[in-house]
């Protein structure tokens, strides 16, 4: 078996074309959808993140605004900042880039975010949201895994799904949304025994790990399908995913590919939070 490749980067465009819809509807009635993402330090990786944001947002017709502030910026200073774009009626999403500062409590940062702005979707009532199936702002990343899924058609109904990793940020959350579509679910991490006996009994595999061939043809019920989170450099230095995609393809059914598989949707998914916030304050 050859699987069939789920094609992010083309979902991603029809999601950017859809908020791009939803974004001219709202400014029709007079709403510029504002997303406000702030920067600390100088960290290379987020930098990179940040101007794909950006872009993204002006691509779709949604305002961002970029607000850089020096790594030696005290958390009580951030804190301020974070408080009064909240309370700015302009301001539909506020984003901040982690990694913070070492100096800096991530936790205690994100919990300032107004609930209704955490377009990233990281705050506890987020995630609490999510738990007990209220409304909320889903994380990109699982979110844009479960759209994938959708894109296929797949029925997760009664179904078995692994989830290889459980980081709060995608392992945790897409376990969740996968229960929410009534699929049994699997959740492991580093010290689960015997992964490859679980997975070879798994209809949909989610690997979340960030490292390299942690999901190999050997682990993979035929038919199988597998959605790669990862993100590692091999090497030769190229991006790469923690699913073995040379050796997995022949047996899967689907398959995502890294690049140009959840990267793309998980950008995608933060615009979608962010119209959803704006359309929310919108009535
Ligand atoms: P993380 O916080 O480091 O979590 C990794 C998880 O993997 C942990 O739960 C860990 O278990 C588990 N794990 C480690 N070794 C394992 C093994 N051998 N078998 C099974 N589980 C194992 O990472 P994350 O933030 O969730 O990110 C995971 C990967 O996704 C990274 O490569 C990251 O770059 C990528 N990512 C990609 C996107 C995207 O847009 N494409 C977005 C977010 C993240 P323990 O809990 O026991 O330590």
């Amino acid at each position: 078996m050859t699987a069939q490749i789920i094609d992010g980067n083309a979902l991603a465009k029809n999601i950017r074309e859809e908020v791009a819809g939803r974004t001219a509807a709202l400014q029709a009635k007079g709403i510029q959808p504002h997303l406000a993402i702030v920067l600390v330090g100088e960290d290379p990786a987020s930098q990179v993140y940040v101007r794909h944001k950006v872009a993204d947002s002006e691509q779709t017709g949604l305002k961002a605004t970029l607000e850089r502030h020096p790594a030696t910026l005290s958390e009580a200073d951030l804190l301020a900042r974070i408080t009064a774009l909240n309370a700015d009626p302009s301001v539909h999403g506020v984003l901040v880039q982690l990694p913070l500062p070492r100096h800096m409590d991530s936790h205690r940062v994100i919990e300032t975010i107004s609930p209704a702005k955490d377009v990233d979707g990281f705050h506890v009532a987020s995630a609490g949201a999510l738990l007990v199936g209220q409304p909320g702002f889903w994380p990109c990343t699982p979110h844009g895994c479960l759209k994938m899924l959708d894109s296929i058609g797949y029925d997760l109904e009664g179904k078995h799904a692994v989830v290889i990793g459980r980081s709060n940020i995608v392992g945790k959350p897409m376990a969740l949304m996968l229960l929410g579509r009534d699929a049994t679910v699997t959740i492991t991490h580093s010290r689960t025994r015997d992964l490859k006996a679980l997975t070879l009994q798994a209809d949909v595999v989610v690997a979340a790990v960030g490292k390299r061939n942690v999901l190999t043809a050997d682990m993979v019920k035929p038919g199988a399908v597998v959605i790669d989170v990862g993100m590692n450099r091999n090497d030769e230095g190229k991006l790469c995913g923690d699913v073995d995609f040379a050796g997995v393809k022949e047996v899967a059914g689907w398959i995502t590919p890294v690049p140009g598989g959840v990267g793309p949707m998980t950008r995608a998914m933060l615009l979608v939070n962010t119209i959803t916030a704006a359309e929310r304050t919108a009535g």
